[in-house]
């Protein structure tokens, strides 16, 4: 059983990678911290807190980083996880959202029966970066009639304004860059 875990700087955990996946980027590793079992603790503590007590809540996550954290933050609030997957991947009838890339187009997609009319959402990934994955997989829960309770997200950064595109909606962070 998990132990509530003393502070804990989630940025000693955090390994900054330049160049990655290509020139210019400067890729946030949270492997370090995915192997530590106090930082990974602490994270998922953060990404739940704000809704610990909530009632009739379920925990969406974008593929794939967002996975490992949503799964374990569902299960902390006693939620159901609702996986919001790249195109192609999910078996059912779906909702596809696509997003403008630095150069392109992507898309995301969620199962017609994940979420509902009146369901609570939180929506989980690793990075808050311009905005624009998880402006689309907040689209993707609303249209299907859900309520998006908040954002909850490891790493901001901040730098990108991603909150921008979120239209206001409650963003919880673990940590900030
Ligand atoms: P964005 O749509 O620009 O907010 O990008 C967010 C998505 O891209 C997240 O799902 C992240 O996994 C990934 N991502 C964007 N920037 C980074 C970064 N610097 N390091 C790691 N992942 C990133």
């Amino acid at each position: 059983m998990a132990q509530p875990t003393p502070h804990i700087d989630l940025r000693d955990y955090i390994r900054d990678i330049p160049d990655f996946p290509k020139p210019g980027i400067m890729f946030k590793d949270i492997t370090p911290l995915l192997k530590h079992p106090d930082a990974f603790n602490a994270t998922v503590e953060r990404l739940a807190a704000p809704f610990e007590g909530e009632r009739a809540l379920k925990v969406a996550a974008i593929e794939s980083r967002g996975f490992i954290f949503g799964a374990a933050v569902a299960q902390r609030l006693g939620a159901g996880f609702v996986p919001i997957r790249k195109p192609g991947k999910l078996p059912w009838k779906t909702h596809r959202s696509e997003y403008a890339l630095e150069y392109g187009t992507d898309a995301l997609e969620i199962h017609d029966d994940a979420v509902g009319p009146g369901e609570r959402v939180v929506v989980i990934d690793d990075v808050l970066a311009t905005g624009g994955t998880a402006c689309a997989a907040g689209e993707l829960v609303r249209r299907l009639g859900a309520d998006i309770l908040a954002y909850s997200i490891v790493i901001e950064l901040t730098f990108l304004n991603g909150r921008e595109k979120l239209g206001g909606t409650p963003v919880n962070v673990a940590v900030h860059y």
